[in-house]
């Protein structure tokens, strides 16, 4: 069996830089709590963005959920969120007992359609909070979004998990909304093993965010808490690794784009083939690569046929208005994010590709539409 090609691994730099930093966290003992990484890392993410301040959290999911904290989501509160997307954007809604809105996609952006974002206000004009997602490192229709936000008095999340080093109009994604979240999962454009971060332009707010992180101690010589507390910062040997995948970010999005660009060109041109949409606006992190079928040829073919030869692949996110767990709830708009979802197959972007590996995959699937036409 040849080796196994991967979706999106983690690929630490050629130069080390990671064990540099973890390194040096061993060797000044500052294994935990917090320590000089995780303050380095705040800063150096918050500068890479453009954003004022960033808290340095455990996860991307703990991110949004601190993110609708500092929005003020409680109790049976409206929260609008993309319907097609990782169901880490969902879930802190529902921790924070408010109500999730499922919005649907254009198939401009694949992500949230303004105009059913338009249509959700007028139905929940009581609404308290919006999440947008950059689906796949491709940005949201953000002039459109944020004007709406502004006009209707909302604060805007932006779920920039899959779009770290995405740009709108030059403009880093994540720092559109008043708070952004990016994960360091283990299979997104860098990765510090797990860990994610909240930006925001509000000082202020991420201090509260970094205090509501670590168990909201109270300034106090004994343990004194006045409000809920959280264990969700992200560890000092973590944040080391951050630093050092933060110096290769570029990098990583060019490679991403190379392979985003070699499928595009090898596969482009195959009936009922269409890859991810491309705006003028989008300088995307091309996270995935991802395109649609609308042939004899299914996602399920495909899939099953790189998985025969141990490539990796998998499906467009199934729209969270079609989960069980999540189906109780709104939605509002077409069937687009549907029609995303049963037509739609991510390949692999691993950036540790080789155009061996690519023309691997690209043989594969071209041979597939010879047998079928
Ligand atoms: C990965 C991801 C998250 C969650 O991040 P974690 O760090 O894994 O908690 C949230 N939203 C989207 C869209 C993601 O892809």
């Amino acid at each position: 069996m040849k080796d196994r090609i991967f979706l999106s691994s983690p690929h630490m730099s050629d130069e080390g830089y990671e064990m540099h930093y973890v390194k040096e966290a061993f060797d000044t003992n500052w294994i935990a709590p917090l320590g000089e990484n995780v303050n380095e890392f705040e800063k150096e993410l918050a500068s890479k963005v453009g954003s004022k301040d960033a808290a340095a959290l455990n996860s991307g999911t703990g991110a949004i959920h601190l993110a609708l904290r500092a929005a003020g989501v409680g109790e049976g509160d409206i929260v609008f969120c993309p319907t097609l997307t990782f169901s880490a954007t969902a879930n802190p809604i529902i921790y924070q007992n408010a109500i999730p809105v499922f919005i649907d996609s254009d198939y401009e952006t694949w992500n949230m359609c303004p105009k059913a974002l338009e249509e959700a206000f007028t139905k929940y004009p009581e609404v308290k909070a919006v999440i947008v997602v950059h689906l796949y490192g491709l940005s949201a229709d953000m002039d459109r979004i944020v004007e709406l936000c502004k006009k209707h008095n909302v604060v805007l999340i932006e779920d920039a998990a899959e779009s770290l080093g995405t740009y709108y109009k030059g403009k880093h994604t994540g720092t559109f909304g008043q708070y952004g979240i990016f994960s360091f999962n283990g299979n997104k454009i860098i990765t510090t093993s797990g860990g994610g971060m909240l930006v925001s332009n509000s000082e202020e707010r991420i201090a509260k965010v970094r205090f509501w992180a670590t168990q909201s101690r109270d300034q106090a010589r004994h343990y004194q808490h006045s409000e809920l507390g959280f264990n969700y910062r992200m560890s000092n040997v973590v944040a080391g690794i951050g630093r050092g995948q933060l110096k290769v970010l570029d990098q990583r999005v060019e490679k991403k784009k190379y392979i985003y660009e070699f499928y595009n060109k090898q596969l482009g041109g195959l009936k009922g083939v269409e890859f991810m949409p491309s705006n003028e606006w989008d300088e995307p992190n091309y996270w995935l690569s991802s395109m649609t079928l609308s042939g004899k040829v299914r996602p399920i073919d495909v899939m099953e046929a790189l998985e025969a030869e141990n490539i990796e692949s998998r499906p467009v996110w199934k729209p969270m208005h079609m989960q069980p767990f999540f189906e109780k709830y709104d939605f509002v708009g077409t069937d687009v994010s549907e029609k995303l979802f049963e037509n739609g197959v991510c390949l692999p972007s691993d950036t540790k590709m080789t155009d061996e590996d690519l023309e691997r995959v690209v043989r594969i699937i071209k041979g597939m539409w010879r047998v079928e036409c």
